[in-house]
């Protein structure tokens, strides 16, 4: 894309906001020469991480209400500031929200710092929203990026390449963008336009301001894009787990390795996990099926076979405990397939 173009759209896209902005309270109107205060921006910002416009306006009222200077908000109480968080989700946002402006209240005297690079120093403030306070309050030639942003690059450069690998490409795309002409508004504009009329989902493309410059509508499938690369299949691994009762009302655990998964956590006694295990009981008793449970981690789920034998083992390793009390301590993998087996 030439030079020209890019201004062209630009322009387009700036002229389409002049008309269209939305009304938030966070906002000054487009090019407005007061800039927005940056701690409404910043708290705006922090709110609006997982969350709507709608569901964050009525939070950040109440918030800029009762505490409307950074050193006020600094000053609050924990609870205090908990509480009215309640409601919006992601508790560790309100966490670093309160322990950021403790910063900028002690170490910067109550005034946030004004480059991207400082901004970042903040607590719980990432590349995007350094990026967005330094555009959107102090006018900075910023490049603001997110989920947003790279859908719209994706649909105006017809990126072929899946995301998440395609991020660094449409980062420099959306940087092809960035000036020194109305810093603040340009990211506000994109912002919009991603949420009215470049959506997820049936992009309003005949109402788009920059349709005239999109290679994506020109081919007719922008909501193909941005692809994305297919998530792996977790893979599935079988498992035996024994369970050895003394006819006491206790049952033989272990204590799992310190290191790898449920590292230093008591458990079955049992096999290994993997797509054929070997069946090899790890003392002599008659052993019955009790069933099989599935259990799914992380990175793979588990087909997990519980056998049940009544005896007594001479092995140190083993460590003899009340069934109640086995239920209670094992993680759930394991009280999973002990319940099976005392069912
Ligand atoms: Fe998005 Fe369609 Fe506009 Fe292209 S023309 S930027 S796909 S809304």
């Amino acid at each position: 894309m030439t030079a020209n173009a890019i201004k062209d759209l630009r322009k387009a896209l700036l002229d389409w906001y002049d008309a269209n902005a939305r009304s938030l309270p966070w906002r000054t109107e487009p090019g407005e020469a007061t800039r927005t205060d940056p701690y409404r921006v910043w708290m705006s910002e922090i709110m609006l991480q997982q969350t709507t416009t709608v569901h964050a306006a009525p939070y950040f009222h109440a918030f800029t209400a009762r505490w409307p200077t950074v050193g006020d908000l600094a000053a609050a109480e924990d609870a205090d500031v908990m509480a009215a968080w309640a409601g919006l989700g992601y508790y560790a946002r309100a966490r670093n929200l309160l322990a950021c402006a403790r910063m900028v209240a002690d170490e910067y005297d109550g005034v946030f710092p004004d480059t991207e690079a400082a901004l970042l120093r903040l607590k719980g403030v990432g590349a995007y929203t350094a990026a967005a306070v330094a555009a959107i309050a102090f006018g900075r030639a910023a490049n603001v990026v997110d989920g947003n942003v790279e859908r719209v690059m994706s649909r105006l450069f017809a990126v072929k390449d899946e995301l998440p690998a395609a991020r660094p490409e449409l980062k420099r795309l959306a940087g092809l963008f960035v000036s020194d002409h109305r810093p603040s508004d340009w990211p506000q504009a994109l912002m919009d336009l991603g949420a009215r009329i470049c959506r997820p989902k049936s992009p309003l493309c005949e109402q788009c301001p920059l349709s005239f410059g999109c290679a994506a509508f020109k081919q007719g499938d922008a909501q193909s894009y941005p692809r994305k690369a297919k998530k792996a299949e977790r893979p599935h691994r079988l498992g035996h787990a024994f369970v050895l009762r003394d006819g006491k009302g206790r049952v033989a655990l272990i204590r799992r390795p310190d290191k790898g998964l449920l590292g230093g956590m008591l458990g079955l006694v049992g096999s290994e996990w993997s797509a054929a295990p070997e069946y090899s009981p790890p003392f002599a008793a008659d052993w019955a099926e009790a069933g099989t449970i599935n259990h799914v981690f992380t990175h793979f789920s588990l087909d997990l076979t519980a056998h049940v034998a009544t005896g007594q083992a001479d092995d140190p390793a083993l460590i003899w405990i009340d069934e109640a009390e086995a239920l209670a301590s094992l993680p759930t993998v394991f009280r999973k397939a002990l319940e099976r087996a005392l069912a």
